[in-house]
C-alpha cells in the first residue's frame, strides 16, 4: 500500500523508542508516512485537548513534527492543519511503553489519539508493548508482527466509530502463540498513593503503581497478553450502556 497516507503519533513523546519502532512499521507499509507527536511524555493524558494556551509545533525532519501538547492535539493538528493535500488514510498510535489493557483504555493517551482519528472517520490502530522491566523493552515483536497486522486490519470492512487496540505480549517474537481478538478486561483495584514530604517539609502525594486483581476472565485483553497472545480489541467510541437505557428510563418515569 505505497500510497496509503499514514500519520504516526504516540503519548510517550517524539523521542520515545516506541515511536521509532512504529515509524519503521509504517515505512514498511507505505512511502507516505507523517509523524506528529508530543514533545514530552503524555502518558495518562487520556483524550485531553489543550484549549487555554496556544500550541507550538517544531519541525523534526521530513514529514515529522513535535507539538507541545497532548496526543489528541497532535492528531487534530495532523488531520486539520499540518499535513497538506490528500487526507490521512490511517493513524497509528504507539508503540506505547507498557500495556493498554482493561481500564488503561480510559487513561491512555495512546488510545485517545486513535479515538481522535476515529472521530474524524479515519481508521486508527493503537499499539502497546507489555513489559516487565521498562529499561529492557523489546520491540522485535512489534516490528515482526506489526506490518502484517495492519495490512490484515486494513483489508477488513472497518466498522464505524471503532478503533483497534493492539497489545503485544512480553515474549520473543518466535514464542508468540498468535493473535486473539479480545474484549476489554477488568483488573484495577485502585492506585497506590504515596505521601511524602518535599524538601521544605510540605506533604505531597504521588500516584504510584496500580493495584490489580489477579483474577481475570478468559477472552479478555488481560488474559490474552498474560498467556502470550497478541491481543486485538475493537473499541467503540459510543459509551452508552444500552441494557441500562430501559432500567434508567423506568426509574425516572413519572
Ligand atoms: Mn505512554
Amino acid at each position: 500500500m505505497p500510497d496509503l497516507r499514514i500519520l504516526v503519533t504516540n503519548d510517550d513523546g517524539i523521542e520515545a523508542p516506541g515511536i521509532e519502532a512504529l515509524e519503521e512499521i509504517a515505512h514498511r507499509i507505505s512511502d507516505d508516512v507523517w509523524t506528529i507527536a508530543p514533545d514530552l511524555n503524555n502518558s495518562g493524558a487520556a483524550h485531553s485537548l489543550t484549549l487555554r494556551r496556544p500550541l507550538r509545533y517544531r519541525h523534526r525532519g521530513e514529514q515529522r513534527f513535535s507539538v507541545d501538547g497532548t496526543p489528541t492535539d497532535c492528531v487534530l493538528l495532523g488531520l486539520q492543519h499540518l499535513i497538506p493535500g490528500k487526507p490521512v488514510d490511517l493513524v497509528l498510535s504507539g508503540v506505547n511503553h507498557g500495556s493498554n489493557i482493561g481500564e488503561d483504555v480510559t487513561y491512555s493517551g495512546t488510545i485517545a489519539a486513535a479515538m481522535e482519528a476515529t472521530l474524524f472517520k479515519t481508521r486508527a490502530i493503537a499499539f502497546s508493548q507489555v513489559w516487565r522491566r521498562q529499561e529492557e523493552i523489546d520491540w522485535s515483536m512489534a516490528l515482526a508482527q506489526g506490518p502484517d497486522l495492519v495490512a490484515r486490519l486494513m483489508a477488513m470492512p472497518w466498522p464505524d466509530d471503532v478503533l483497534m487496540n493492539v497489545n503485544f505480549p512480553d515474549c520473543a517474537p518466535e514464542r508468540v502463540k498468535g493473535v486473539k481478538v479480545t474484549e476489554q478486561g477488568k483488573r484495577k483495584l485502585g492506585d497506590e498513593l504515596v505521601e511524602r514530604l518535599d524538601p521544605r517539609g510540605v506533604p505531597y502525594v504521588w500516584i504510584g503503581l496500580q493495584r490489580e486483581d489477579d483474577a481475570w476472565r478468559d477472552g479478555t485483553d488481560i488474559a490474552a497478553v498474560n498467556e502470550g497472545w497478541i491481543s486485538v480489541t475493537p473499541i467503540h467510541l459510543n459509551m452508552t450502556h444500552y441494557p441500562s437505557l430501559q432500567v434508567v428510563e423506568k426509574a425516572l418515569r413519572r
